[in-house]
């Protein structure tokens, strides 16, 4: 990957030093705050990691720089600032397995191509199994996931202990039995994800609209030709739409009604703490997972809330059950006190896979469905999304990411639950 061009001088040492002997006063903001023009080539609804991953993108790529990002707050204020930051590429279904994939290896190369720290961790994610059907069911997985391209590696009980020497393995009930280990997998910083998608878009011309609310779409005989906002109305030849949570609201406003619920789910981080936590762990008999910051905070969650919302708030039974995975997996963190909690709404779609794909309506584009787990979905989402945006074709990734997998009755159902978005 290259360091983008635009961006590669203005940050250096000799730089760093003048500008401690002026007052830090010549640093420009990384993205200009433009008066949207009257039309764009294309028009992403959604600053979030992945429409500003798409604008990227689009223009780095794809050559396309007549493009608007459209966000009613502010860059990162969703789900792309407010996620536990986990990437993986640990899936099972074919129709899942290579987008992740390929993701994961966008991330790889991500802070060279836009040039900016965002602090990709791989320090692995270990998913623990608790008996033997559960053993079965992860080698499967990692059999799937090395025939796509992945790294797997199945652990036995004495190497989880080797690495993880703090879980509970006393405990009768949920016993650890090994684990299933992907060392590509790890964090990643995620609100400098969406600041170095934005800087790196911008300087490839494309305007960031922050606190600009898309309140329709303007669609004549089946076509779509801008979008309705706070600040008036903008043109655009195609418009791609990225929400996350706000999913089935926006697309209500052009009179499609979606196979997406949205739900809140919760997130907590501790106290800051000597580093104990390797990398990332999985409950693998109650829902819980967490990973420790670089400032030391243990940071985890857990299941959704169960109910249909559009709060960015939670409530208390969640905060207990997870509380409670915590407990029975490493008892020790019941020492460390909690310091904060916050919600975003999930996209949860019903068979918990995403969906990019073109619409019934012409120049109007899709991309959503992410559940819990679209944060380590940005660059590949980006990516695949600005190739469909670009060329009308879906990417060979995402062939299996669309709408009429619902119409055929081919659904990418990874957790097996059918369509109960409560249960994913
Ligand atoms: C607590 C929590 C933990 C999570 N943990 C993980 C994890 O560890 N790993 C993982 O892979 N995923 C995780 N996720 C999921 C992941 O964060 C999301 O799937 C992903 O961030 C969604 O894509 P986005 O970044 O584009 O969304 P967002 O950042 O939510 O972007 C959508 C944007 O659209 C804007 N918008 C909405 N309506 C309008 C409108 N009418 N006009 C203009 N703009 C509008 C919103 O303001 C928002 O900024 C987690 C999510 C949460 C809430």
């Amino acid at each position: 990957m290259r360091v983008t061009g635009k961006n590669s001088g203005r940050f250096s040492a000799l730089r760093l030093l003048k500008e401690a002997l002026i007052g830090h006063r010549g640093w420009k903001p990384g993205w200009r705050n433009p008066v949207p023009k009257k039309k764009y080539d294309v028009i992403i609804v959604g600053g979030g990691g992945h429409g500003l991953a798409t604008a990227h993108y689009l223009a780095s790529k794809f050559n396309i720089t007549s493009v608007a990002v459209i966000e009613k707050g502010w860059i990162g204020g969703g789900n792309v600032g407010r996620n536990t930051t986990i990437i993986r590429s640990n899936y099972l279904l074919d129709g899942n397995e290579p987008f992740y994939e390929f993701s994961l290896k966008l991330w790889e190369g991500l802070e060279k191509d836009v040039n900016y720290n965002a602090m990709v961790s791989q320090r692995g994610i270990l998913n623990l199994i608790h008996s033997d059907a559960q053993r079965d069911a992860y080698r499967r997985r990692g059999n799937a996931m090395m025939l796509n391209g992945a790294d797997a590696e199945l652990l036995n009980t004495e190497q989880v202990r080797a690495e993880c020497p703090f879980l509970n393995f006393d405990n009768n009930r949920f016993p650890i039995k090994g684990g299933l280990a992907q060392r590509r997998g790890g964090t990643v910083r995620h609100d400098a994800v969406a600041w170095g998608y934005a800087r790196s878009a911008d300087s490839h011309g494309v305007d960031i609209i922050q606190n600009c609310e898309v309140t329709g779409f303007r669609i004549r005989n089946g076509k779509c030709s801008g979008v309705e906002t706070s600040k008036g109305f903008i043109g655009a030849k195609k418009i791609g739409v990225a929400v996350a949570g706000n999913s089935g609201r926006l697309m209500g406003m052009a009179g499609m009604r979606l196979p997406i619920e949205s739900h809140v789910l919760q997130a907590f981080v501790s106290e800051g703490l000597k580093p104990i936590i390797p990398g990332v762990i999985t409950f693998g008999a109650g829902h819980f997972y967490v990973s420790q910051s670089d400032k030391g905070g243990l940071v985890f969650g857990g299941d959704i809330d169960g109910y249909n919302s559009y709060a960015q708030r939670g409530n208390l039974p969640v905060v207990e059950d997870v509380c409670e995975g915590g407990m029975a997996l490493m008892p020790m963190i019941g020492r460390a006190r909690l310091l904060r909690m916050w919600g975003g709404i999930m996209d949860m779609s019903m068979d918990g896979s995403p969906i990019i794909d073109r619409t019934g309506i012409e120049g109007l584009y899709f991309n959503g469905g992410w559940c819990y787990g679209g944060f380590k979905a940005t660059p590949g989402s980006g990516w695949v999304f600005a190739h469909l945006l670009a060329t009308d074709e879906p990417h060979r990734t995402a062939t299996e990411l669309r709408f009429d997998r619902f119409q055929r009755g081919y659904m990418i159902d990874e957790k097996g639950s059918g369509a109960q978005p409560n249960l994913h």
